[in-house]
């Protein structure tokens, strides 16, 4: 069977994609690698997407799922893609498929700070997701790096069970939206470092303290803590990708007002590609607009 479209990725702009292809009659494949949600199910609570006052961005993530419903859904990796010819050919783990129009939608995973033993600490006390391992952190002392509203959540969601936590941001002012820069600054539980930069992460088996220096007066400080989440940003998931798709120099995707990549019919949406806002309702937004572009480009 040929599809009419093939979508990598599961997260909100693929799972929006999917639905809005199927609402036109097209044929669907989502393709995903693990399980559907993409980043949105590390989110603890997710507050700005319409129609929710709140809601766990896991939850969401099965409701999107659920309204897929005329579409063929595989798990597995696509581990090569060929894009050049009218009929697209990928190849996963397990199958190979074929389809007319190839969508990205593969998100983005989080960026590491690059200190030597940042690895061998991963998991023993070194993380990238509050939501997933929060909960060892219970009466402990937590450190959040990053001014963005991922850190900015992560140090709210751990301030509710955690001792103490330490937010670092090397700037003076938040990246994040205003009203939760407000909710963390009010927070009695949160010790807040702007104008410092992590340079070192302490411990042999486990992480004891994390160094930072005062990025104004090169003065460094070494502050006792039982775990840090690094919330610096997200890269792009582009490695599977052939060359000839064309990237910026942070290896976004770069895309034409029709989301459409610089190869014919293939397309990139969501955190995958270059853009300015990075939400779960500007993903879902992406996904509506690539089908909405295909069917004016093939009159469906
Ligand atoms: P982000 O907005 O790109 O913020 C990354 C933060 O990390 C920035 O404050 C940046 O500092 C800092 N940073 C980057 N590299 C660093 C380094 N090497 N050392 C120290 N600090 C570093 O990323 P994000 O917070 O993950 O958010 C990604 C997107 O998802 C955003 O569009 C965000 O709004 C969205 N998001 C939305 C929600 C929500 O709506 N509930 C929740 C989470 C994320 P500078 O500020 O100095 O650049």
């Amino acid at each position: 069977m040929i599809y009419d479209i093939a979508i990598i990725g599961a997260g909100p702009a693929g799972m929006t994609a999917a639905l809005y292809g199927m609402r036109a009659g097209m044929k669907v494949l989502l393709l995903e690698k693990a399980f559907p949600g993409g980043q949105m199910v590390s989110s603890n609570y997710v507050e700005n997407y319409p129609g929710f006052v709140g809601i766990s961005g896991a939850e969401l993530a099965m409701n999107m799922k659920k309204q897929l419903t005329e579409i063929t859904y595989k798990t597995g990796e696509i581990l090569s893609l060929n894009l050049s010819e009218s009929v697209k050919i990928l190849r996963s783990s397990k199958e190979e498929f074929q389809a007319k129009n190839v969508i990205i939608a593969t998100g983005a995973n989080p960026r590491k700070l690059g200190f030597p033993n940042e690895e061998r600490l991963t998991g023993r006390g070194v993380s990238y997701c509050a939501t997933c391992d929060g909960a060892f952190y219970r009466g402990k002392t937590a450190t959040v790096i990053g001014g963005g509203n991922t850190a900015l959540d992560d140090a709210l969601y751990l301030a509710n069970f955690c001792e103490c936590v330490n937010l670092v941001h090397r700037r003076s002012e938040f990246r994040g939206d205003a009203t939760t820069v407000e909710k963390v600054k009010e927070n009695e539980k949160i010790h807040i470092y702007t104008e410092h930069i992590p340079i070192e992460f302490v411990g042999e088996d486990v992480l004891t303290d994390i160094v930072l220096k005062n990025t104004n007066t090169n003065e460094t400080v070494s502050i006792p803590t039982d775990g840090v989440f690094i919330a610096i940003g997200y890269q792009p998931n582009v490695s599977f990708l052939p060359d000839g798709i064309l990237k910026n120099e942070t290896n976004e995707i770069i895309t034409d007002k029709d989301l459409m990549t610089n190869l014919d019919n293939v397309y990139a949406i969501g955190d995958v590609r270059r853009k300015e806002l990075r939400q779960i309702v500007t993903a879902c937004s992406d996904g509506a607009e690539v089908i909405s572009a295909i069917r004016r480009k093939v009159n469906v």
